[in-house]
């Protein structure tokens, strides 16, 4: 299987050299060429441990790795950094499943993919003869950084310099991103929002002057952002461990049709099970799931992407994002895999802020229904299950559990199971979610105080992830403006004299 640049077909790499390069030089994203099929049922693949099932699937889209390279990167990724051998286990409360995406070393769904990519990262170096050592720099709206340090952290020939929004991340996201070890990692917050620090990585690597420099000192830079396919790949893999869990529990039976409601911000989570159901999941609906930063529900309901809008910090910053990059990938494929077309829309979002789909490219998009919930929504969601149930589920997951419940009364979905990404754990929102159910903010408290406060509220034990950031040192205390992204780099790699 060979990968294409959403934005110029003639490109066509193998898996491990996409998994590289991350980004095309054109500026694009590496596709499949085509969409493998799954050969076996989904009911054989319902006996299956979540490693096996993962080599399964993995392998359909990394088809230059040897079955000995894929085993060893899920098995030095999936173990017990996993507090549950389900590694993606599924809960079941108030009419609808919780898949479990947060049981990884930082809490959150990330860990499912930056666990593995740096192990496909160094397998791929070796395939290719790469000499050099490889630079991920990484923009976060909170979890990404953290999840990409700690699966990058010490792994031999790589560095990894992370940019969040200064002001922009909850205060155990940041918490746990300046407190990271590793002799390889380095941090800073930018004076800017999320866009703002994605656009200047963007920036730097299309920068053909600086890439020569860094190249000349024995360095080349790679991407850990979801755009990565080696990001993308293993996040299809829970989307069918879900589907086989309802078989196995008897839940359903092989090829009952299931809707999946995901929280959406850079796409990268939601286009997952999208590949999920073209590979053959018995998937109807894709529901796509936003907060205030309501860009996509209007996108999927209008065909008008326009990122010309006022940007809200919301209780969900994983999702506070206005350019969801890994859209990219469903505008080529919903065009016929047209790479001119793409470009022209990726051009036009550049320029004016927005874009229009064609009325055929419309009817591509029949495969999601979309929604969005506010602020008072997402926290009475959050309540309302915690009192009906006594389930706790953080803010991100709460957007989604709102929206899918929106759709409880539509006939394309109402009497379907419904799969909700639970995307990170509610210690991770502490703030937010004791706020919700006690409906007060509690602002003169801390956040460790909050966590506190949450634990009293649930019989769930507090994560191995939040009593590391109790006591460790900050080791990372940088803080830049936009503009000086590019300079910071240079430091961290001591280019500069
Ligand atoms: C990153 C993140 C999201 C959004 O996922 P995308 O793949 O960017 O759409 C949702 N929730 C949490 C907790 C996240 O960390």
């Amino acid at each position: 299987m060979l990968y294409n640049s959403t934005r110029d077909k003639n490109v066509k790499l193998t898996a491990s050299e996409a998994i590289l390069k991350g980004l095309s030089d054109d500026g694009g994203l590496f596709v499949p060429e085509s969409f493998p099929h799954i050969k076996s049922s989904m009911k054989q693949l319902s006996t299956l441990s979540y490693n096996d099932l993962a080599y399964e699937i993995m392998s359909l889209f990394l088809d230059d790795f040897t079955e000995a390279e894929l085993r060893e990167c899920i098995e030095n990724a999936y173990g017990d950094n996993f507090d549950v051998p389900e590694i993606a286990p599924m809960s079941y409360a108030d009419g609808s499943y919780y898949l479990e995406l947060y049981h990884g070393p930082t809490i959150a769904f990330k860990d499912l993919a930056l666990q593995i990519l740096p192990h496909l990262m160094t397998a791929s170096a070796k395939k290719n003869g790469v000499t050099k050592d490889i630079v991920i720099l990484t923009a976060t709206s909170g979890d990404t950084g953290k999840a990409a340090m700690a699966g990058f952290a010490d792994v031999p020939h790589t560095k990894i310099m992370v940019f969040y929004p200064h002001g922009g991340v909850s205060d155990v996201q940041r918490l746990q991103m300046v407190t990271q070890k590793g002799g390889n990692v380095s941090v800073v917050s930018v004076d800017g929002n999320f866009d703002d620090c994605q656009t200047g990585v963007k920036q730097i690597f299309n920068d053909p002057s600086f890439k020569e420099e860094i190249e000349a000192k024995g360095f080349q830079f790679s991407s850990a952002n979801s755009i990565n396919i080696g990001r993308l790949v293993p996040q299809i893999v829970y989307y069918v461990y879900a589907y086989c869990n309802l078989i196995a529990n008897e839940k359903i039976s092989d090829g009952d049709p299931v809707n999946i409601c995901v929280p959406t911000g850079n796409f990268g989570n939601i286009l997952a099970a999208y590949i999920a159901k073209k590979i053959g999941v018995p998937i109807n609906k894709l529901i796509c799931a936003s907060n205030m930063n309501n860009v996509l529900t209007d996108f999927f309901n209008t065909g008008t992407y326009d990122r010309n809008r006022d940007f809200h910090l919301t209780m969900s910053p994983s999702m506070d994002i206005l350019i969801s990059s890994n859209l990219e990938r469903l505008i080529y494929f919903i065009s016929g895999c047209d790479d001119r077309a793409t470009a022209k829309f990726m051009d036009d979002l550049v320029s004016k802020g927005s874009y229009t789909i064609t009325d055929s490219m419309k009817d591509g998009l029949s495969d999601f229904v979309a929604g969005c919930a506010s602020e008072s929504d997402t926290a009475s969601e959050i309540k309302r299950i915690y009192d009906d149930t006594g389930y706790l589920i953080d803010t991100h997951t709460a957007v989604a559990s709102f929206v899918a419940n929106r759709f409880k009364t539509d006939s394309a979905l109402s009497d379907q199971p419904r799969i909700i990404s639970s995307t990170a754990s509610p210690y991770k929102f502490a703030r937010s979610i004791v706020g919700a159910i006690k409906g007060s903010a509690e602002n003169d408290k801390s956040d460790l105080e909050m966590i506190d406060e949450l634990e009293k509220l649930c019989d769930m034990p507090e994560p191995q992830a939040i009593k590391e950031i109790r006591h460790a040192d900050i080791r990372h205390d940088g803080h830049i403006a936009i503009n000086e992204m590019k300079n910071a780099v240079a430091e961290f790699l001591i280019l500069l004299p």
